[in-house]
C-alpha cells in the first residue's frame, strides 16, 4: 500500500497540490475532505438537525456508501445512491461539515472507505487526520499551511462563503482526530509559493526517500 498524505487547515492549497501531484506522481487522488462534505450533505438533505448527534449516528447506520475512482483518477463516493458534486462546496454544507466530522462514527464511515481505496491503488490522500490518524504509518506525510490572510483571500477568489477559521477552530479542538501536524510530516508553507513550486518541492522529497513517479 502507497499513501501519500497532505494534511492542512481549510485553503492551504491541499486540493490543488493534491491533484496536481497526483497526476505527476501517476497516482489516484482522494479528497477526504469531500466525504465529510458528502455524509454532510446528505444529514441536510435527511433534514436532520447537526446538534443532535444521535440522529446523525443513526442516519449514518442506515446509510449505504460506497467509493471508486472515476476514469480521471479522482476518488468518487456514493451515498444512498446519490453522486453529490458542486452541491459539496455549498455554504449550508461549508457552515455543517465541521459538526458532522466530529462524529466518531462519521469518522469510522469514512475511514474505512479511505482504507479501501488505498487497498485498490497508490493514493495521494488529502485531510486533516491523513498522515495523523488514517495512515500513521506511511512515510510520505506532508502538512501545507499558509496565513490566515492569504488563505481568507484564496478562498474569496474562488467565489467561497467560507468561514474558515471557525471551521479550523473547530477541526483543531475535536475531541476525534484534531487537526495537527503529524509526526514525521514535512511542514510546507505554501504563503508565497506557486502551486509548481509546492508539487516541486514535494516530489524533490519523495524522491530522496526512494519514492518516484509511477
Ligand atoms: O478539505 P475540506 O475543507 O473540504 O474539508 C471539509 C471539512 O471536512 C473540514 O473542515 C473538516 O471538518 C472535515 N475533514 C476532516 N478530516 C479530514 C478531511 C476533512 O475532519 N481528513
Amino acid at each position: 500500500m502507497t499513501v501519500i498524505a497532505i494534511d492542512g487547515p481549510a485553503a492551504s492549497g491541499k486540493s490543488s497540490v493534491a491533484t496536481r501531484l497526483a497526476r505527476r506522481m501517476g497516482f489516484a487522488h482522494v479528497n477526504s475532505g469531500a466525504m465529510y462534505r458528502a455524509v454532510t450533505w446528505e444529514i441536510l438533505r435527511q433534514q436532520l438537525d447537526i446538534v443532535l448527534p444521535e440522529q446523525i449516528e443513526a442516519a449514518v447506520q442506515r446509510m449505504s456508501v460506497d467509493s471508486g475512482f472515476s476514469e480521471s483518477g479522482d476518488s468518487f463516493i456514493r451515498i444512498n445512491s446519490e453522486l453529490p458534486d458542486i452541491e459539496l462546496q455549498t455554504l449550508e454544507v461549508n457552515q455543517s461539515v465541521s459538526s458532522v466530522a466530529s462524529i466518531a462514527s462519521v469518522r469510522n464511515l469514512v475511514n474505512s472507505q479511505l482504507h479501501n481505496l488505498a487497498r485498490q491503488r497508490p493514493i495521494v490522500s488529502e485531510g486533516r487526520d491523513i498522515g495523523s490518524v488514517v495512515f500513521p504509518d506511511t512515510p510520505h506525510k506532508f502538512y501545507l499551511d499558509a496565513t490566515p490572510e492569504i488563505r481568507r483571500q484564496r478562498r474569496a477568489s474562488q467565489g467561497q462563503d467560507d468561514a474558515i477559521e471557525q471551521r479550523d477552530l473547530l477541526d483543531s479542538t475535536r475531541a476525534h482526530a484534531p487537526l495537527k501536524v503529524a509526526s514525521g510530516a514535512h511542514v510546507i508553507d505554501t504563503s508565497h509559493l506557486t502551486l509548481e513550486g509546492v508539487v516541486d518541492k514535494i516530489v524533490e522529497t519523495l524522491a530522496l526517500s526512494g519514492l518516484h513517479p509511477a
